[in-house]
């Protein structure tokens, strides 16, 4: 009998997944609990994320939550550092919570432009520079940065979601450069267009939805569960020697015209 070549297995690691409570951070959790992962959930709405924890125990898996908001350095730390040490070693992080806000940028708030920054960016690195520093010690680790297509393709009323998108690419690279040789591997998956919380009203707008199929190769919205095949294979052996990639999960959209 052949046995399973382990590449992708999880089997012995502890991930992090920021933004875990729903849409796509939920999916990568199950996704990496599926293949062998210990996860750990966060959010910052306690009740829905022990909901989300409670779904995928039923399933088996070993779940932890830690609720904190990503655009608080100091929380930041405090729980990564408490989780390093009672839960275990942070082996993956996946770096994913975020927010949209829509609006004509000669209109958009300077209110609105320090949150979505905050939680679409500077999360990135204060997550991302306190679970490197336990990893660095150690000498190896897996960040996968959540990016979007929109870093490749502007689009009306999102002018800072793009900007912000196009900078988690540019600092997954800064941190493939920094990080590397500690033994790291940090990797961005950019996802097109999926049908969650965030997206709800384009999903409800029949015109935009006709956009979406016309302009898309794959003629379709994306399911979250068709991140997971990618997030595997970003926070596993088999991405050994990957590094600073954003990998496009988009139904091709930023390939077309
Ligand atoms: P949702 O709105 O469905 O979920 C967002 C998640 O982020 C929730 O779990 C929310 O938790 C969490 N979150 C938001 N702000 C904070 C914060 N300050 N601290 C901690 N957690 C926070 O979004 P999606 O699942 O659609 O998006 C997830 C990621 O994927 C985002 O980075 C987004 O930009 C990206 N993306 C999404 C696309 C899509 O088509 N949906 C396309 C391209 C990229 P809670 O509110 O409970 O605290």
């Amino acid at each position: 009998m052949l046995q399973a070549f382990p590449l992708f297995s999880l089997h012995g690691r502890r991930a992090l997944v920021t933004g875990a409570s729903r849409g796509i951070g939920f999916a990568l959790a199950r996704g990496l609990a599926a293949h062998g992962a210990a996860v750990v959930l966060n959010g910052r709405d306690e009740a829905r994320l022990d909901a989300a924890a409670a779904e995928l125990r039923e399933l088996g898996h070993t779940v932890n939550t830690s609720v904190f908001d990503v655009t608080d350095q100091a929380e930041v730390q405090t729980s990564v550092d408490a989780i390093e040490a009672s839960v275990g070693p942070i082996d993956i992080l996946i770096n994913n919570a975020g927010i949209q806000r829509r609006a004509p940028l000669e209109q958009f708030s300077r209110s609105d432009w320090d949150e979505l920054m905050a939680t679409n960016l500077n999360a990135v690195f204060f997550v991302g520079q306190a679970v490197a520093r336990h990893m660095i010690a150690r000498g190896k680790g897996k960040i996968v940065n959540i990016g979007s297509v929109q870093s490749e393709l502007a689009r009306p009323g999102i002018a800072p979601y793009t900007a912000a998108k196009g900078a988690v690419k540019n600092l997954t690279r800064g941190m493939a450069t920094d990080w590397a040789r500690h033994g790291l591997q940090i990797n961005g998956l950019a996802p097109g267009y999926f049908e969650t919380d965030m997206n709800q009203a384009l999903v409800q707008d029949e015109a935009f939805s006709g956009w979406l199929r016309a302009r898309t190769p794959a003629a379709r919205w994306g399911k979250v569960q068709e991140l997971i095949g990618a997030c595997v294979f970003l926070s596993s052996d088999a991405s050994s020697f990957v590094n600073g990639h954003m990998l496009m999960v988009d139904g091709g959209i930023s390939v077309s015209l």
